[in-house]
């Protein structure tokens, strides 16, 4: 019998599992899910695209060899970024052809209910769409979001009957899917075989242009029409999609009238979305309008407290301290600060110390963080590339000329040169005394391999961005 892409995968991480300290584990696969089987390639998509990067090169092969042996034949395996994590510039209108990720648009009801693989789900449109950690208990309640997490967790107990719509907003990464998963989880639980639909705005218009192309709008529109609570996210995204909105705004009638619960999720109030019509505007102000900020420091240090708990992981508290004091600008900052806390740890196979912390975490610190950090030295980006690739740094050093060194010893000579702008002469010195000649052809060398390979400059990008001062 064929195994769907998710029983292969929960095959291949419970063997991994076994094989990998559980911190790894937990870190970079706990968060990923298999979307599509062929029969040679299985699609998995992970929260973030440092994540596939790392679990592509830590992990790719024995991933793959598990892959291979749980499947009983040739496969290879494919990682993509799902889609939960949008990077911050507001999305471009782009009709993607692949099916979105982790937020993707589903359809469906209580999980369980075997018969809720429902065939009026939209094309693209997967069963059980909604994040399974953005939860209530999963979500610190702080100065910053607590009339959003009251009205949130109102409208979850009472669908349609307090504040409808519910319309939250703030910047990027500060929970706003997280707490719209909430009400969708909640009243998944609560309900019987309620029709719940995660969207965001983005994929309620690819459908809607796909259900254009191929006629079948009618079918679009009952399927939307038929629903109990609709959660979509990020409607700013509406603005200028004058085709759109008017859709969305007999969807929004329709159910509004019905008595059906809408949760909308925006980057600004209702008032300051000029590309939006007035009469969607005004339907948006109907319910309630709550706003989330960046959490203070207590609410920072809360969160860092709850995400340890519920990982399995000691911090201790100058580390948090550290952290909280350091990444102020949101959650998912917060979050990112820790993953890579972990990988640093994980891949130095040393304990998280306060040293570790201020390293590992100088890429993501800001202006307002700690002061006795930035300083980034030659030595530092020697460092870091080092442990990128897994080696010494002191062997970037050394004579020695195989190719596990000669990469990171050329993407190091270029990134000093990139971010300290030092003089070839010195960066010889960085690199047990080369002469001038070999470190410019080693620049030379990456700079031909950016062009060339996508990842590898994805890669080194990433390295320079993290190593840069801002
Ligand atoms: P937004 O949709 O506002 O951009 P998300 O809901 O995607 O932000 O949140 C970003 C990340 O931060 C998610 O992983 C989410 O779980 C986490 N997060 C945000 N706020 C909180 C909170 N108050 N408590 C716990 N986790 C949070
Ligand atoms: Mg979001």
């Amino acid at each position: 019998m064929e195994l769907t892409p998710a029983e292969v995968w929960s095959k291949v991480l419970t063997l991994a599992r076994e094989r990998m300290p559980e911190q790894s584990f937990r870190t970079w696969l706990d968060g990923s899910e298999a979307v599509g089987i062929t029969d040679h390639e299985l699609l998995v998509e992970a929260p973030s695209d440092f994540h596939v990067e790392w679990i592509e090169d830590k992990y790719g092969e024995d991933l793959t060899e598990i892959t291979r042996r749980v499947a009983g034949r040739p496969m290879t395996l494919s990682f993509r970024t799902s889609s939960a994590s949008p990077p911050p510039p507001l999305p471009q209108v782009e009709v993607a052809p692949n099916p979105p990720g982790r937020d993707r648009a589903g359809i469906g009801s209580a999980p369980g209910d075997p018969g809720a693989a429902n065939e009026d789900a939209p094309p693209l449109a997967h069963h059980g769409a909604l994040n399974g950690r953005y939860t209530f208990d999963r979500f610190v309640v702080g100065n910053n979001n607590q009339l959003a997490a009251a009205a949130s967790r109102a409208v979850s107990e009472k669908p349609g009957r307090t504040y409808n719509p519910l319309f939250l907003y703030g910047g990027v990464g500060l929970g706003k899917t997280h707490l719209m998963h909430a009400v969708g989880h909640a009243i998944l639980r609560r309900s019987t075989s309620p029709k719940v639909a995660y969207v965001t705005a983005e994929q309620f218009m690819n459908e809607l242009v796909r259900a254009i192309q191929q006629a079948t709008t009618r079918e679009f529109r009952q399927r939307y029409r038929r629903i109990d609570l609709l959660l979509m996210d990020d409607v700013h995204f509406l603005e200028s999609k004058e085709g759109t909105q008017e859709e969305f705004f007999h969807t929004f009638n329709a159910l509004y009238d019905a008595g059906k619960q809408l949760v909308l999720t925006s980057d600004r109030p209702p008032k300051e979305l000029p590309g939006v019509e007035d009469r969607l505007v005004s339907r948006f102000e109907w319910g309630l309008v709550a706003d989330i900020k960046p959490p203070d420091y207590e609410t920072r240090v809360a969160i860092l407290r709850k995400k340890a708990a519920d990982d399995g992981l000691t911090l201790d508290d100058e580390i948090m301290d550290f952290i909280a004091r350091s990444c102020t600008a949101s959650v998912r900052e917060l979050e990112g600060a820790v993953i890579k806390l972990l990988a640093y740890s994980s891949l130095r196979k040393e304990e998280i110390t306060l040293d570790m912390a201020r390293t590992a975490l100088r890429g993501v610190l800001r202006e307002g963080g700690p002061r006795e950090s930035l300083q980034i030295t030659a030595q530092m980006i020697r460092d870091r590339v080092a442990s990128e690739w897994g080696v010494k740094s002191e062997a970037l050093a050394s004579k020695r000329r195989t190719r596990d060194l000669t990469v990171p010893r050329q993407v190091a000579m270029y990134l000093i040169k990139e971010i300290l702008d030092e003089s070839l002469v010195r960066i010889g010195g960085t690199f047990g005394g080369r002469d001038h000649s070999t470190v410019i052809h080693s620049i030379r060398k990456v700079e031909g391999e950016l062009e060339e390979d996508d990842a590898f400059a994805r890669r080194v990008l990433r390295l320079r961005d993290e190593l840069s001062p801002r």
